[in-house]
């Protein structure tokens, strides 16, 4: 089970279940303290390919994990040192809704373009010494003797010593007793390929603000506390977030977020439905802006109500982790990477991630 090291040491094999943000920070992280390393993806809906990336350090997270935070942006000028260009960029920021008139209007702010990072992922994880296999895990690992073994839903089983559940969306299947506080949620925005459908010259600021490829966010996020209600919603709830990220040459326009009560995955929402919504939210920011062409696209999100996301071993046998469930994962994911890298090479116990509140069980 275990590969051969530097030195002659055996490396300890991880298996790392997703190749979004998480899974894929985390193998850089792993590879880095020499651990064998297979990340292992089914390439089916990725969270992290729709996503602004805005790195918002300073948007707060609860307790401690506040102050971690703020370490973000070194984090990602590390990591670009170390592995190439990964998207990350400053940028402009502004807001709308609410007092316009504070320093928050001008405010710098960061981005990783999430299209150039899904671009640059596979090339520079493979530089770095990890094993990409596109593959769908197709049910619970389960403990066999000195390890972990994994069904895959093309027939092959895959043995490592430690396995760590990074699948978002897809996590509750692979881990059914994860703690009530991972919930899922479904994400809509128009994905447009090129800004070169904006109209020129820019005939509102909101149009430039974009060919200018700034970020535009409400000064009130209602995504938020929309998560912060699901434990107690009875039917399901959507709400529109509106404003728009560069990505790439092209445009996210969104955002449409729609939570459902309960814990299971359950089917995609209407696609025209959804469009609409998004479309009317978009309209009261900028009429013009919600006419663009799209086309629109949806994916599931995991999130923890309350904001502190699962990341550390799981009860039961060891060698099991969770690293999922992030609310401002392009912050949260690149400082708890490295924790959880330092717990599953065995060079720091969990205590760290305990006294963040991350720790599931
Ligand atoms: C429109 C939108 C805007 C957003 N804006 C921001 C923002 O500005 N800032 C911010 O911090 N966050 C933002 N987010 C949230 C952020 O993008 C996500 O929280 C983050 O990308 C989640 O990363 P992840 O790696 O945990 O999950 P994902 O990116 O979803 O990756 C999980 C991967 O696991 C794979 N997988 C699942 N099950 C299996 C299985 N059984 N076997 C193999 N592979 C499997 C999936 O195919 C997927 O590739 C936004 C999200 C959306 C949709």
């Amino acid at each position: 089970m275990s590969a051969p090291g530097q030195g002659g040491r055996p490396a300890a094999v991880v298996a790392v279940v997703g190749g979004g943000l998480a899974g894929s920070l985390l193998a850089l992280e792993l590879v880095e303290r020499d651990l064998t390393v297979t990340l292992l993806d089914d390439g089916s809906a990725t969270a992290t390919a729709l996503s602004y990336g805005g790195v918002a350090w300073w948007a707060g997270a609860p307790g401690p994990l506040a102050g971690l935070l703020r370490r973000a942006p070194g984090r990602w000028r590390r990591l670009q040192a170390r592995h190439g260009a990964l998207g990350w960029r400053g940028c402009g920021l502004r807001l709308h809704g609410g007092g316009w008139t504070t320093a928050l209007l001008r405010s710098r702010f960061a981005q990783v373009d999430s299209q150039a990072l899904m671009a640059a992922l596979p090339r520079l994880l493979v530089a770095a010494g990890v094993r990409l296999h596109r593959e769908q895990v197709a049910g619970p690992p389960r403990s066999v003797a000195g390890g972990w073994q994994l069904a895959l839903a093309s027939g092959a089983v895959l043995r490592a010593d430690q396995v760590v559940l990074a699948a978002g969306a897809g996590c509750r299947s692979l881990a059914p007793g994860l703690p009530a506080r991972l919930r899922t949620s479904w994400a809509g925005v128009l994905a447009l390929p090129e800004r070169s459908v904006l109209p020129q010259p820019p005939p509102t600021p909101w149009v430039r603000h974009a060919l200018h490829r700034r970020l535009v966010q409400p000064r009130h996020w209602r995504r938020p506390e929309l998560e912060g209600q699901a434990p107690s919603l009875r039917e399901e709830r959507w709400i529109v977030d509106a404003g728009f990220a560069p990505w790439g040459e092209g445009l996210l326009l969104g955002q449409i977020s729609l939570v459902r009560p309960g814990l299971e995955r359950g089917a995609p929402p209407a696609a025209d439905l959804m469009e609409v919504r998004l479309r009317q939210g978009l309209a009261r920011l900028d009429p013009i802006l919600a006419r663009l062409p799209g086309p629109y696209r949806q994916v599931q999100v995991a999130f923890c109500a309350g904001g502190v996301p699962l990341v550390g071993p799981l009860p039961g046998p060891p060698g099991l982790h969770a690293f999922c469930g992030f609310a401002g994962a392009f912050a949260q994911v690149p400082v708890l990477a490295p924790l959880l890298a330092e717990v599953i090479a065995g060079t720091a116990d969990a205590s760290t991630l305990a006294r963040l509140g991350t720790v599931p069980g």
